[in-house]
């Protein structure tokens, strides 16, 4: 289907909300959802209608993000058909029973076994950047562990936010998925509902809102959050490599990664080959440069646009590269800074943009007390250098994932659990933990009558049973 089905962003009518909630709630109590073939059915059209939609999807990719062609198909339109795919191929599989492990023989008798049950109706509120695979990568999981879901996604990417609106109301039930558009006051009177589940994408910041209003009801959240990622890059890492992959890390929509590298440190000796590199790959990649490439996305907007330049107006760094921008068309190059310190202003905030800064370390040993003091719960980490170097880093340094000789390629293993530790994040999903993350694991026991002579020794009055036991 063509552009001409990008409907211009229209916020839902906040008097409807409760009623949509609780048509969801009434559907996931009818039991509608928990047949595997139900959940199937809503799967494969949610796959069909992705399908169907590609051209308009990647139009309002376009349209909210300048996000080149291949990047909406790699990591929006195919990412969440293959994900579709594999959940689809396992879920018989995981929604089975599990017998209780390493039991005794009497134990056995009761039949202990853990059900897969879902959580119940849940709100999914996603992030812009990925404005495709972060709302409907969750929803995917929801369906298949039978929840109902209500899809809040980002108004900051309000093209895709419309055309995923008529994805969902076209090809799946509506009682059990429905779409709610809008910003904080449509979030706000969605986070007045009680849920089952809230599976937030999204900042740090509005993350604590998100999880305060949960604590109130206590309801469960998982937080896919931001973090400070560093990368580091000893003497005896390839500098080539280090430079077309991490450089990747960053034009890839331009910076706006939630995993792409905060800050690189490198080893003093390495840094002259490493930016020459940077140089050389930066030309291969763009020999037009980047404002005539159709393979590099644009600035979302102008307050992300303003927030950004802020940080390179702030900057006490050196411009190694780039630097060149466009406010008219949100078109900032990629910039590769050399930064004095940890304390830099490009270091210590999340950039989500296409800067790079790079920091000059003395050792391995004083890169990893840095990473460690800028933030000690980052969302990726990626380290180039000797395998023993590698381990060191990983062994000292925690995040919620890692690529070594890479940046965020753990990101694209569809089997990987991809979330965040600490402050980057709780939970995890993709693939079979996207099932786990909406299923309770509910663990049951049945006694049969006939054991009731067996069990009687728990029973008062105690005296002389321990002998017994
Ligand atoms: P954001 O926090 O501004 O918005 C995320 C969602 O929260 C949106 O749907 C928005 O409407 C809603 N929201 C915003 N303010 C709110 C408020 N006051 N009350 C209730 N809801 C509110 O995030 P963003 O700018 O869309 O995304 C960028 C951030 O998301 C970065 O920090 C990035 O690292 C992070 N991110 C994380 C992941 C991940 O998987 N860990 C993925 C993408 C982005």
């Amino acid at each position: 289907m063509g552009a001409s089905k990008i409907m211009p962003f229209e916020a839902t009518a906040i008097e409807s909300i409760p009623d949509t909630v609780n048509r969801c709630k009434a559907t996931f109590r009818a039991q509608t959802t928990k047949p595997l073939s139900y959940r199937l059915t809503q799967l494969r059209k949610l796959y069909w209608g992705i399908n169907d939609y590609a051209d308009a999807l990647v139009e309002s990719c376009k349209q909210d993000l300048g996000k080149p062609v291949f990047e909406t198909f790699m990591a929006e339109v195919d990412w969440c058909k293959n994900d579709i795919v594999f959940v689809t191929k396992n879920l018989e599989k995981w929604m089975k029973d599990e017998a209780a492990p390493d039991i005794a023989f009497s134990n056995s008798l009761l039949n202990p076994t853990i059900r897969k049950e879902p959580l119940g109706t849940v709100l999914v509120i996603g992030a812009y950047n990925f404005p495709v695979q972060l709302q409907l990568g969750p929803v995917i999981g929801a369906i298949a562990a039978g929840c109902t879901v209500v899809l809040k996604p980002s108004e900051v990417s309000p093209a895709t936010a419309m055309v995923i609106k008529n994805i969902v109301e076209q090809y799946l039930d509506p009682d059990c998925v429905a779409v709610v558009n809008g910003g904080v006051p449509e979030t706000t009177a969605l986070l007045n509902e009680k849920w089952d589940k809230i599976f937030y994408t999204g900042s740090a910041g509005v993350g604590t809102i998100i999880a305060k209003k949960a604590a109130e009801t206590l309801t469960p959240v998982t937080l896919e959050l931001g973090g400070l990622n560093p990368a580091f890059i000893t003497n005896n890492a390839d500098p080539r490599l280090a430079a077309r992959r991490l450089l990747w890390g960053k034009l890839l929509n331009a910076g706006q990664v939630c995993m792409s590298e905060n800050y690189i440190m490198v080893e003093k000796e390495i840094l002259p080959q490493f930016v020459e590199q940077l140089k050389i790959a930066l030309k291969e990649f763009y020999p037009n440069g980047q404002r005539n490439s159709e393979d590099y996305a644009r600035i979302v907007n102008k307050r992300h646009f303003q927030r950004i330049k802020k940080m390179l107006d702030e900057t006490r760094g050196k411009i190694l590269i780039g630097g060149e921008m466009d406010e008219s068309q949100n078109f900032m190059e990629i910039t590769v800074v050399l930064v004095e310190d940890e304390h830099d202003p490009v270091v210590v905030d999340e950039i989500f943009g296409p800067i790079m800064p790079i920091l000059v370390v003395d050792s391995i040993e004083s890169a990893i007390r840095t990473a460690n003091s800028v933030h000690s719960t980052p969302l990726g980490l990626y380290a180039f250098g000797s395998k023993a170097e590698t381990s060191k880093i990983l062994n000292e340094v925690t995040s919620g994932g890692a690529s070594i000789n890479d940046a965020y390629y753990h990101g694209s293993i569809p089997t990987l659990a991809f979330g965040g530790v600490g402050n980057s994040g709780q939970g995890a999903y993709r693939g079979k933990a996207s099932f786990d993350t909406f299923t309770h694991r509910r663990s049951v026991t049945t006694t049969p009558g006939w054991m009731e002579s067996l069990i009687d020794v728990r029973y008062p009055p105690y005296a002389g049973k321990l002998a017994k036991m």
